[in-house]
C-alpha cells in the first residue's frame, strides 16, 4: 500500500485509524475497514493510483458520498478512491443544453450553480448530497424517471479511466459500458449530462378504490406525458398529508396539475421522502419490486397482508415497501423473484443485494471485465 503515498499529496493519503473508521461504513450500514484511502484531485493521480494498483493487484473502490445503501463504496482490506476532489462545473453549452461536471460534485451544489442558469438535472435524488459519480454509478432510478428515463439518457458523454489505468471519453452506446455497473468497469471522472428547463412541479391526486383502477388511472395519465405517475397505499397517502386512502399522484413539469406551487411542493416533497419517514419509524430495510404489469398488484397484496406499506412507480413497474429486519427484507426479496421479477437495481446491487442482480447483467459484467479490468481490480464483490 505505501506505493500509493507517492500517488498524491501527503493529506490526501489517510491510513490512521480515526479516518479509516470514518470511511468503514456506507447509508447501507454494512462496515467494512479499508486499508487506506486516498483523495485523488486530477486525472494524472487517479491513473497512477490505479496503475499500482494493477501491479500490485490491490483492490480499487471508487467512492463518492457513501450515501448508497447497498455497500457498493464499502469494503475490507482494500483501497478507497475518495472522488470528492474532481468537483469542477463548467462548459455550459445554451444551445445543447448539456454541462460537464465532475464526479465528486454532489447533487445539490450542481442544482445550486444550475439554478443561476435557470436549468435543472431532472432526475433528483433523495439523499442531495449524492455526487454525480455516485449516482451515475448506480444509474439512478427517481419518480421522474418516467418521463426523463433513467442516467444513461441524460449522459452524453463520460470521460473515465478503465480497470487497467487507461484514460478514454465514452460517447453514446458506449456510456453503458461504465454507467450503471456500481465502480466496476470503470471509475467516472467527468460527465457531460442533459439539462432541461428549471421547474416546479403540479401534482393531481386521484383518490382510487383498488389496483384495477389505480392501473386504469395511471394508463389515461400517461397520454398526458407527466413527470411522474405514482401509487400511494393509505399508509403512505397519509405521510404525504392526504386522506388515509389508496391515491395514484400524478406529477407534472408543467402547469397540468390541479396542485400548484406551495401546495404542490408540499405533497411531491413529502411523497419524495416517503423513504425516510418509513425509516424513522424503524421500516428501515427497503425493498423495491420491478414486476410486470399483472403482477404488481401481488405484491401490494402481499405488503397489506403483512400490515407493511406500498408504494412506488406505477408508471415505471416499480412498487417499494420497508421492512424491519434484515432477514423479513430477504424474504420479501423472494417474493419479488417468485412473482417473476427483480428485487432492487433502482439503487443498485452492490455487495449487500448482489445476490439479487439478474443473471444477464452477471454474464455482461464478465464479458466487460475481460475488455476493461482483466485484473479485477475495481471494486470486487459488487454485482457479482
Ligand atoms: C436517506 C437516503 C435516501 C436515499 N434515497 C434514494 C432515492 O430516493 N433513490 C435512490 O435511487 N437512491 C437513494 N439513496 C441511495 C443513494 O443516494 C444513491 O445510491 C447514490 O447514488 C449514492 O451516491 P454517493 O455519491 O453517495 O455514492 P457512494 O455511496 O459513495 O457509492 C455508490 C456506488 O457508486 C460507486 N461510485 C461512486 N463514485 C464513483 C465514481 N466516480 N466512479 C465509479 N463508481 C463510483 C461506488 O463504488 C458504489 O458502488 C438514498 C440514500 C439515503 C442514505
Amino acid at each position: 500500500m505505501k506505493v500509493l503515498r507517492r500517488t498524491v499529496l501527503k493529506d490526501d493519503y489517510l491510513d490512521d485509524e480515526e479516518s479509516l473508521l470514518a470511511y468503514s461504513y456506507d447509508a447501507s450500514g454494512a462496515e467494512g475497514k479499508p486499508t487506506v484511502v486516498v483523495k485523488p484531485r486530477h486525472a494524472e493521480q487517479l491513473r497512477r493510483i490505479l496503475v499500482n494498483a494493477n501491479q500490485y493487484r490491490l483492490a480499487i473502490v471508487p467512492r463518492g458520498s457513501g450515501t448508497g445503501v447497498r455497500a457498493g463504496a464499502v469494503c475490507k482490506e482494500g483501497v478507497i478512491v475518495d472522488m470528492r476532489g474532481f468537483d469542477s462545473i463548467n462548459n455550459y453549452d445554451k444551445q445543447r443544453k448539456t454541462i460537464d461536471v465532475g464526479a465528486g460534485v454532489t447533487y445539490n451544489k450542481l442544482c445550486t450553480a444550475l439554478a443561476k442558469l435557470g436549468m435543472c438535472f431532472p432526475l433528483e435524488p433523495l439523499n442531495e448530497n449524492a455526487t454525480i459519480g455516485g449516482l451515475a454509478a448506480v444509474n439512478q432510478v427517481t419518480e421522474e424517471s418516467f418521463k426523463y428515463g433513467d442516467w444513461h439518457e441524460l449522459i452524453e458523454q463520460v470521460e473515465c479511466f478503465d480497470g487497467l489505468g487507461r484514460f478514454g471519453t465514452l460517447k453514446g452506446d458506449d456510456v453503458s459500458k461504465v454507467v450503471g455497473w456500481e465502480g466496476t468497469t470503470g471509475v467516472l471522472v467527468k460527465l457531460r449530462i442533459k439539462l432541461v428547463k428549471n421547474f416546479s412541479p403540479t401534482i393531481d391526486t386521484i383518490q382510487v378504490d383498488g389496483f384495477t383502477e389505480a392501473m386504469a388511472e395511471a394508463t389515461k395519465a400517461a397520454a398526458k406525458k407527466p413527470l411522474a405517475i405514482e401509487y400511494l397505499d393509505p399508509f403512505a397517502a397519509e405521510a404525504c398529508g392526504l386522506s388515509q386512502e389508496e391515491y395514484v399522484l400524478i406529477a407534472y413539469d408543467d402547469d397540468q396539475g390541479s396542485y400548484k406551487r406551495e401546495a404542490a411542493v408540499k405533497v411531491w416533497r413529502a411523497r419524495k421522502r416517503l423513504n425516510q419517514t418509513l425509516w424513522n419509524d424503524g421500516l428501515v430495510y427497503e425493498v423495491e419490486a420491478s414486476l410486470e404489469e399483472d403482477h404488481l398488484e401481488a405484491f401490494m397484496k402481499k405488503c397489506r397482508a403483512a400490515q407493511l406499506p406500498c408504494y412506488g412507480h406505477l408508471g415505471l413497474g416499480i412498487l417499494i415497501t420497508g421492512v424491519k429486519t434484515r432477514h423479513e427484507a430477504e424474504r420479501f426479496r423472494n417474493n419479488v423473484v417468485a412473482l417473476g421479477g427483480v428485487p432492487g437495481g433502482k439503487r443498485g446491487y452492490g455487495r449487500a443485494a448482489k445476490a439479487y442482480a439478474p443473471a444477464e447483467m452477471k454474464k455482461q459484467l464478465i464479458r466487460l471485465k475481460e475488455e476493461r479490468d482483466y485484473n479485477h481490480v475495481l471494486n470486487p464483490g459488487v454485482i457479482a
